[in-house]
């Protein structure tokens, strides 16, 4: 967008930057380029937190692959988010909303813990320094009612997710927020954040010292399968020949997997930074370093960033994909209605990046037309998408232990959804209309 036409331009500070906060500290890189293998036994496309987590449990057990990227590793979500990690309350929100039943939920809440605990072991465990901190989280109740189904399924969350969730009427939930928007809200212990890029960079030193070959501006261009199996891989630099084939490329899978296309809905998210607040402030928005998100349809996320300076403000601002210079004002201004002390202050990056999401909202792994995927973070996919790539991994090798919730036959899509998304802003307007009368009236 031209710089006459954004609105508000003063909140934007003389340094701003159009791309993520978390490039300062990691901006994804093109690779050396090596030859490409004439053959494999397994190729990955999509060198994201899937991706690469599905390489290193294959290194782990001893099977070669290559990762394929059509850009610079890690240019997707995974250096882009909010770096909010939850264990299975997103999985949660699907019972609050009464998509699932308690029954149906447990499965799938108890391998979210097992999420959790993996993102956890393979960052502490590899050490890798990428600001983890287990600060907790808190939900704020967009509504009364809302605050009212929480408190009806608080304890089921807590014995199925382990999530260590507490109930916070209004009238504490100063102790956890700078702000007075909501109306109560659930703090959850057993949730983190960290560096979203520095996490990635861990991952992707961690390959490279296992000897993982990775392909960085190699677009996969037709995948194909021999009588006997085999796939041939299609990309821009030659092709290579793999007995397995590993999709995992979530908000950004293409015309070269048109089955898994239609079963996944992309959706752009947008986040903002602010400049470095004056002292004291930060602290007084998050005085327990948690992050926050808060049950309105049209989402908002938020936190501080790793240093304590900034405030890290992320949300649904537009259902299409646009400019994040276009809708850094409306972030803005979701942002002041939560801190209205924050009016004035410049932000210094806005960015943009897509998630995926399934349409019955769940994340899914599993083998489609002899394609093994992981696929559909739906919005929440740090721990989420890092486990699916490892359990991939093992179902590829035959060495899982058993099968996991979100590896399901089912996998749905709708007969007239090619993969354009062309009824998001429709979405949009509704979820906002559906806000507005949830506030209002609920
Ligand atoms: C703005 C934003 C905020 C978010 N906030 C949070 C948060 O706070 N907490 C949380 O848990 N999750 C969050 N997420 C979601 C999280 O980032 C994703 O779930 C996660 O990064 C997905 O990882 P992935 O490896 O599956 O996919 P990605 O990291 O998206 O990687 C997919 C890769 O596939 C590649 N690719 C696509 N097509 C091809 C092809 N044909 N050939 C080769 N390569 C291909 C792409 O180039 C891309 O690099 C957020 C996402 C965004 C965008």
């Amino acid at each position: 967008m031209p710089w006459s036409k954004v609105p508000n331009r003063s909140i934007f500070h003389p340094a701003f930057k159009a791309k993520p906060f978390w490039w300062e500290a990691y901006e994804p890189q093109k690779l050396p380029e090596a030859t490409l293998p004439k053959e494999m036994p397994v190729a990955i496309v999509g060198a994201g937190y899937a991706g690469l987590n599905a390489a290193i449990e294959l290194a782990r057990l001893e099977t070669e692959c290559i990762v394929l990227d059509a850009a610079e590793p890690g240019f997707g979500g995974s250096t882009r988010n909010g770096g909010q990690v939850s264990g299975g309350v997103n999985v949660g929100k699907r019972i609050m909303n009464r998509a699932l039943t308690p029954d149906e939920a447990k499965p799938f809440l108890n391998d979210a813990v097992d999420a959790f605990t993996h993102i956890e072991n393979v960052i502490t465990e590899n050490k890798i320094d990428c600001g983890w901190t287990k600060s907790g989280y808190f939900l704020g109740a967009w509504s009364q009612s809302h605050f009212d189904a929480m408190a009806k399924k608080i304890s089921f969350l807590n014995e199925e997710a382990q999530t260590g969730a507490v109930l916070v009427p209004r009238e504490h939930q100063r102790e956890e927020i700078g702000s007075d928007y909501y109306f109560g809200g659930m703090a959850v212990a057993r949730a983190a954040h960290l560096h979203p890029a520095l996490y990635f960079k861990g991952l992707l030193d961690l390959a490279q010292k296992t000897g993982i070959s990775i392909a960085s501006n190699t677009p996969v261009i037709g995948l194909t399968q021999e009588s006997g199996g085999t796939w041939q891989i299609k990309t821009s630099r030659g092709t290579i020949r793999a007995g397995n084939v590993i999709i995992a490329t979530n908000g950004y899978t293409g015309d070269v997997t048109p089955e898994l296309k239609r079963r996944v809905v992309p959706v752009g998210s947008y986040i903002i930074a602010t400049e470095e607040l004056p002292e004291g402030m930060a602290q007084s928005l998050s005085p327990k370093n948690r992050s926050f998100a808060d049950t309105r349809r049209v989402l908002t996320y938020y936190r501080l960033s790793p240093d304590g300076k900034r405030l890290i403000f992320g949300g649904r601002a537009k259902f299409g994909f646009t400019d994040p210079v276009e809708t850094a004002p409306l972030l803005y201004q979701f942002m002041i209605d939560r801190f209205p002390q924050l009016k004035g202050v410049k932000i210094t990056h806005a960015w943009t990046g897509n998630v995926a999401f399934a349409m019955d909202e769940l994340p899914h792994m599993g083998k489609r037309d002899g394609l093994h995927f992981a696929l559909a973070c739906n919005g929440s996919g740090i721990a989420m998408m890092s486990y699916l790539g490892r359990e991939t991994a093992r179902k590829v090798l035959g060495k899982s232990n058993r099968r996991i919730a979100f590896d399901r036959d089912e996998f749905p899509t709708h007969l007239l959804y090619n993969g354009n998304a062309w009824f998001l802003p429709l979405v949009g307007a509704w979820f906002r209309t559906a806000d507005w009368w949830d506030r209002r009236f609920n």
